[in-house]
C-alpha cells in the first residue's frame, strides 16, 4: 500500500500514479512504476495533483524545488494519464 500526497489515503500501488524525480532532476509521471529515482504517489485524481501542489507536498515528497513550468507540464501529462484530456 501506499500513500496519496494530496489526501493522504492508502491505496495499492498499482491504483496509484507514481511521478518521480529522475536521476537528472526532472520531474516525470513513471507509468511503468519501474524507474529509478525518488518517487510520489498519487490517486488517479486531479484534485489529489492540486492538493499536493498546493500543500508543497510534492516538492518535499521529492525533496526539490519543481519551478512552475514543470508543474505545468506534470498537471498537463497527469491529465492526460487519467484520460482527462487525450
Ligand atoms: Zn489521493
Amino acid at each position: 500500500m501506499r500513500t496519496c500526497i494530496g489526501c493522504q489515503c492508502k491505496k495499492p500501488k498499482k491504483e496509484m500514479i507514481r511521478i518521480i524525480r529522475t536521476p537528472d532532476g526532472k520531474i516525470e509521471i513513471d507509468k511503468t512504476g519501474k524507474k529509478s529515482g525518488r518517487g510520489a504517489y498519487l490517486c488517479g485524481n486531479v484534485e489529489c495533483l492540486d492538493i499536493a501542489l498546493r500543500k508543497n507536498n510534492l516538492n518535499r515528497s521529492l525533496k526539490q524545488d519543481i519551478p512552475l513550468q514543470a508543474i505545468d507540464e506534470l498537471r498537463k501529462a497527469f491529465l492526460k494519464n487519467i484520460g482527462v484530456i487525450g
